[in-house]
């Protein structure tokens, strides 16, 4: 049994690493600024006497005790992250050194979450981990993209330095229960719109792709690649999937039969990413990971939680 720090642990990706590792026997401390998190995320677990809650922003350095830290806190959904860049920013750089100088001074294990933004708007398809990116770097999403390209820097140069067990994984689109309805992404954009009857916001001309992986596949990838003693990473997780944004709106009206939902077009953001898959060849050899659960199955449970959420009853 380790203690294991989850940060960002109240977030949607958070809540779901918490609840396995307590599955598995862990004891977790789970730390969130609350900025995006929500205390109904971990409601569930608040009573076991493995799982502590703790309100901390990780910009403001923090002692602990812990054999293990997931590093997950920072907003992802670009709404959240273009809220206030400067935090953003913050969050993975004076934070992301917080938590590898506590991860030096525990001697613990820290895994670092980045993500397939480090790519950018992609010239190199599906992305293989090592291609470098074409990011903007004073484009509206650089807060997010620069500072997660600075902290696996950060976690490269303080495993090189100081000898510190890193793990990188670089997560490509991830969706499911506890995503926050309102947080503007995509698929918690569609699916609440398509309950309500309203139109689908589709951004551009909705031929834009994304891969989607549904949160428990993720979550077991993560796991994995913290747990083996061979890679640092940077590692991709994804599932190689691809859809246009037109295809995913389609399939979500598919799987809400009774809406009366149509399509809507919006300008398309700035600097939003053309095509993205992952390579997860890397992913394969080294951890024997790969998705189980495709896009109409894990739609399905994402769309139950969301009529939870929205108080409706099965058939709405
Ligand atoms: P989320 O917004 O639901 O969760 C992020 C959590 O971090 C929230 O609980 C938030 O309150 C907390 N947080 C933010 N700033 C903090 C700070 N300074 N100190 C303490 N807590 C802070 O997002 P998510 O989808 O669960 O993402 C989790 C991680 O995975 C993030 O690092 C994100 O960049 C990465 N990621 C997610 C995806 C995805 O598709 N879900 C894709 C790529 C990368
Ligand atoms: N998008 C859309 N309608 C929405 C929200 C997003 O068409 O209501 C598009 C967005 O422009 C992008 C894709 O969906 O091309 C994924 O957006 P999201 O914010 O979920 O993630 P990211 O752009 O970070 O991959």
């Amino acid at each position: 049994m380790k203690t294991i720090l989850v940060t960002g642990g109240a977030g949607f990706l958070g809540s779901h690493l918490c609840q396995r590792l307590l599955e598995r026997g862990d004891s977790v401390i789970c730390l969130d600024s609350f900025f995006t998190g929500r205390k109904q995320n971990v409601a569930h677990l608040i009573g076991n006497p493995r799982f502590e809650l703790l309100r901390h922003d990780i910009v403001e350095p923090i002692v602990i005790e812990a054999d293990q830290i997931y590093n997950l806190a920072c907003p992802a959904s670009p709404v959240a992250y273009q809220y206030n860049p400067i935090k953003t920013i913050k969050t993975s750089t004076v934070g992301v050194v917080n938590m590898l100088g506590l991860a030096r001074r525990c001697k613990a294990r820290i895994l670092h979450c980045s993500t397939s933004e480090v790519y950018g708007d992609p010239d190199v398809h599906p992305q293989t981990e090592d291609y470098w990116g074409r990011v903007n770097p004073i484009g509206p999403r650089s807060c997010y993209d620069e500072g997660k390209r600075v902290a696996e820097s950060l976690c490269m140069n303080y495993h090189q330095e100081h000898g510190i067990e890193v793990r990188i994984i670089r997560i490509f689109n991830t969706y499911g229960p506890r995503m926050d309805p309102n947080d503007g992404r995509v698929i918690s954009n569609f699916i609440t719109q398509a309950l309500r009857g309203e139109h689908l916001t589709i951004y551009g001309d909705g031929k834009q792709t994304r891969s989607f992986c549904y949160c428990d596949d993720l979550i077991r990838g993560m796991m994995l690649l913290m747990d083996q003693d061979q890679e640092t990473g940077p590692v991709n997780i994804g599932n190689p999937g691809e859809y246009t944004m037109l295809e995913l709106a389609s399939e979500i009206l598919k799987a809400i039969p009774h809406t009366e939902s149509t399509i809507s077009y919006m300008p398309l953001p700035k600097d939003d990413p053309k095509q993205r898959c992952p390579d997860i060849s890397k992913a394969k050899q080294l951890l024997g990971w790969e998705p189980t659960i495709d896009l109409p199955t894990g739609l399905e449970r994402t769309i139950k939680y969301y009529r939870q959420e929205l108080g409706m009853n099965e058939n709405a």
